[in-house]
C-alpha cells in the first residue's frame, strides 16, 4: 500500500482565498498583522519573512517590529505594549522562541487577548478549553483543516498526539476531542511507556515531537492517517518526525515534510487575524 500524501498547498490556497475574501468584505478598513522578532536567529527570520509575504499577498497590512538580540525582557514587554496600543494592529505575534533566556510565555501574556493572532494567550487557550469561539493556535487549527480537506473521518476515531506543548500537542488534542469532531484523543510525551504500542491504536496519529523520523512503521496502525508536524534541520536537509517512506507503506495517508502542515500554519495565522479584525469592527 502506498499512502496518499496529505499535501498542505491546496488546503492553504483554499484558506488564503477565504482570508482574502473576508479582508475584502471589510472594505476600506485595513487589517493589520504585526510580528515581533527579537534577535537574528536564521530560522525565525525565515518564518517571519514568510508570514509577511503571505499577509501582503492576502491583502493584509504587515508591520515588522524587530528588537536586537541583546534586548531585555522589559524591552520586549514595552514593544508588545506599543503594539497593543496601536490602532492599526488587529493581530500580533511574538516569534518564539525568544533568545538569551528571555521569557516567551511572559511576552505572550502581555499581548492584549483581543490581538492574540497566534491564539497562545492564556485567555485564548482558556476559551479553547471551554469550547468558546476565539483565535485557535495556528498549527493545530491547520491540521483540522487538513483532515477536513482530505475527508478524514474523526468522529468515533482514536487519535494519539505525540507531544504536549501548548503550541501544538495540547491544543491539538483539545480540537480532536471537541464536540462535533468527536475523536477520542490521548496525549503522549517523552515519559509515555510503550509509545509504539499506544501509537498503533491510533486511527489518526499526530507527531509533534522534534525528533527526526522517530515515528517508524512499527508505530503505525495499518490504514491510519499520520500527520507530521516536526521540522528538523539535519545534514540531509529538512526532515519531519515521521519516517515517511516506511510509514507510507502502512498508513492510508501521511503528510510530507516539507509541504505538509507548514503552509497551513501561516494561512491559519492570517485567518485568526482577520477574525480579530471582524470582531473589533463590530
Ligand atoms: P516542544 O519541544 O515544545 O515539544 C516536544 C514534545 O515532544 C514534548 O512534549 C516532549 O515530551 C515530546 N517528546 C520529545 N521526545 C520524545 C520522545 N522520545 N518520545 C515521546 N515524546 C517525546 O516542541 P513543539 O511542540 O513546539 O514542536 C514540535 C515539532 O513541531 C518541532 O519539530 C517543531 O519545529 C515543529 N513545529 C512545526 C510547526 C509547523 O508549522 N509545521 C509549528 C510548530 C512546531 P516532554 O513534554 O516529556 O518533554
Amino acid at each position: 500500500m502506498s499512502a496518499t500524501p496529505l499535501k498542505g498547498k491546496p488546503v492553504a490556497a483554499r484558506l488564503r482565498a477565504e482570508v482574502a475574501e473576508r479582508v475584502a468584505a471589510l472594505g476600506d478598513r485595513p487589517v493589520g498583522l504585526a510580528t515581533l522578532l527579537v534577535g537574528d536567529d536564521e530560522a525565525s527570520q525565515v518564518y517571519v519573512g514568510g508570514k509577511h509575504k503571505a499577509a501582503v499577498a492576502t491583502g493584509l497590512v504587515s508591520l515588522d517590529e524587530r528588537l536586537p538580540a541583546d534586548a531585555s525582557q522589559a524591552d520586549v514587554i514595552a514593544a508588545v505594549e506599543r503594539l497593543n496600543a496601536d490602532d492599526s494592529v488587529d493581530g500580533m505575534i511574538v516569534q518564539l522562541p525568544l533568545p538569551n533566556g528571555l521569557d516567551g510565555e511572559a511576552a505572550v501574556e502581555a499581548i492584549d487577548p483581543r490581538k492574540d493572532a497566534d491564539g497562545l494567550h492564556p485567555h485564548s487557550l482558556g476559551r479553547l478549553v471551554l469550547g468558546q469561539p476565539g483565535p485557535v493556535p495556528a498549527t493545530p487549527q491547520g491540521i483540522m483543516e487538513m483532515l477536513s480537506f482530505y475527508d478524514i473521518e474523526t468522529s468515533g476515531k482514536t487519535a494519539v498526539v505525540v507531544g504536549r506543548s501548548f503550541l501544538v500537542g495540547k491544543p491539538m488534542a483539545l480540537l480532536l476531542g471537541a464536540k462535533g469532531v468527536d475523536a477520542t484523543a490521548t496525549v503522549a510525551h517523552s515519559r509515555t511507556p510503550e509509545l509504539a504500542a499506544l501509537c498503533r491504536t491510533a486511527d489518526i496519529l499526530v507527531a509533534a515531537i522534534g525528533r527526526p523520523e522517530m515515528i517508524a512503521a512499527e508505530f503505525v496502525k495499518p490504514g491510519a492517517a499520520v500527520i507530521d508536524v516536526g521540522i528538523n534541520r539535519t545534514e540531509d536537509g529538512l526532515v519531519g518526525d515521521v519516517a515517511y517512506d516506511e510509514v507510507a507503506e502502512v498508513a492510508a495517508a501521511v503528510s510530507p515534510v516539507p509541504g505538509g502542515v507548514g503552509p497551513l500554519t501561516i494561512a491559519c495565522l492570517l485567518r485568526n487575524t482577520v477574525m480579530l479584525a471582524e470582531m473589533s469592527a463590530r
